[in-house]
């Protein structure tokens, strides 16, 4: 059932690098949600990139002053700000990646599934937009719940008739393996910069699930450790979530995470090698039709699909406990298209 491809070694592809010099020059780059909790800060961390001359920013809301604000930083990107519908084809044409932090985040009590009502339409309406304006663009789906706004986005492009998307559309769950890195290298006492886990399924609860057995350098746990810190992996949204009482979810973390995964997708389109970040993708790697593992970008996207790698019988029965609730997220999100096409 699980693939079982030779892999080059993860810890140095992984690396935790934002942006290098190299990375793809003259790229443009679009946020839509750009003046959100997540969307401000990561437009932020964008604006330092070497490798974007155009960062366009979209939002139904506030985009001119985070522009402008942004526009005085003493870095090449040149800021747009887009506001409403009517401004979204101008931020999406050209773009050689789109970063799509749009939509409601979670409140204390909630699941990411919970979000699916208010998100669900957001994403139809944005990746349509971009399935005509910018087809050949890379595409990082933020946005929750990613288990099912990912499907959301494909039947979309399926039906506005995209070739090659499966190549090019990620749900973004670079926070996950953000995550595992930190806890780890903590309960170890491990330098957490040289710290690299996978974390593989999809990005909710029992569906993220982090290899610890392929961690580099290698780390081992007893049994009840392991597991607590796979809980612990499971739950940090909702710890941020508790924590901030109500005022949001993850937002500076993730911004950390999205423009980690955006440096990989840009060195990737200038040519760079070796470039591996975990993401939820189209996948033939398990029973379930979409599934994040380790990626090698390139030029065109997924490169290669690395797979779920060796995986140790705990790893094997979380990744048979999550598929229930993975491939009912990704049945919902194909509905709703299928019920709200038009
Ligand atoms: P936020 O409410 O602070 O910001 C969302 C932004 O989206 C707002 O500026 C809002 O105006 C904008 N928006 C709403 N509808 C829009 C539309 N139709 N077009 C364009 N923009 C629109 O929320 P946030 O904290 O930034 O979180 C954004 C999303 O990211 C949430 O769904 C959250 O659950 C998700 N999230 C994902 C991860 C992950 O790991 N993938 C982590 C944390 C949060």
């Amino acid at each position: 059932m699980f693939s079982r491809l030779a892999r080059p070694a993860l810890s140095k592809c992984m690396s935790q690098r934002t942006f290098t010099t190299s990375s793809k020059t003259n790229a443009k780059v679009a946020v839509l949600g750009a003046s959100g909790g997540i969307g401000q800060p990561l437009s932020l961390l964008l604006k330092t990139s070497p490798a974007i001359t155009q960062l366009s920013l979209y939002d139904i809301a506030h985009t001119p002053g985070v522009a402008a604000d942004l526009s005085h930083i003493e870095t090449p990107a040149k800021v747009s700000g887009h506001m409403g519908p009517d401004e979204l084809d101008a931020c999406l044409e050209g773009a050689d990646l789109v970063l799509i932090p749009a939509g409601v985040p979670r409140k204390p009590g909630m699941t990411r599934d919970d979000l699916f009502n208010t998100n669900a339409s957001i994403v139809l309406n944005l990746a349509k937009a971009c399935a005509k304006k910018c087809p050949q663009a890379m595409v990082g789906i933020i946005t929750n719940p990613v288990n099912s706004t990912v499907p959301i986005a494909a039947e979309v492009y399926k039906r506005e008739g995209v070739q090659g998307w499966e190549k090019r559309l990620f749900g973004v769950t670079t926070l996950d393996a953000v995550r595992a890195n930190t806890f780890i290298a903590e309960a170890r006492g491990l330098e957490v910069a040289h710290m690299s886990v996978p974390v593989i399924g999809g990005h909710s609860g029992v569906t993220i699930i982090p290899l610890i057995s392929q961690a580099t350098p290698a780390v081992s746990f007893p049994p009840e450790e392991r597991k607590a810190l796979t809980v612990r992996i499971q739950n940090a949204g909702t710890e941020v979530v508790e924590a901030k009482a109500g005022a949001g979810s993850a937002t500076l973390s993730m911004a950390f995470a999205a423009a980690r995964f955006a440096g990989k997708v840009l060195e990737a389109l200038a040519g760079g090698e070796g470039q591996v970040e975990c993401a939820f993708v189209k996948s033939n790697e398990t029973d379930s039709s979409y599934f994040a593992t380790p990626i090698l970008l390139g030029k065109n996207g997924v490169e290669a699909n690395l797979g779920v790698g060796k995986m140790i019988e705990y790893e094997i029965q979380l990744v048979s406990e999550a598929k229930e609730e993975l491939q009912a997220n990704i049945k919902k999100g194909e509905d709703f298209v299928a019920q709200n096409w038009s």
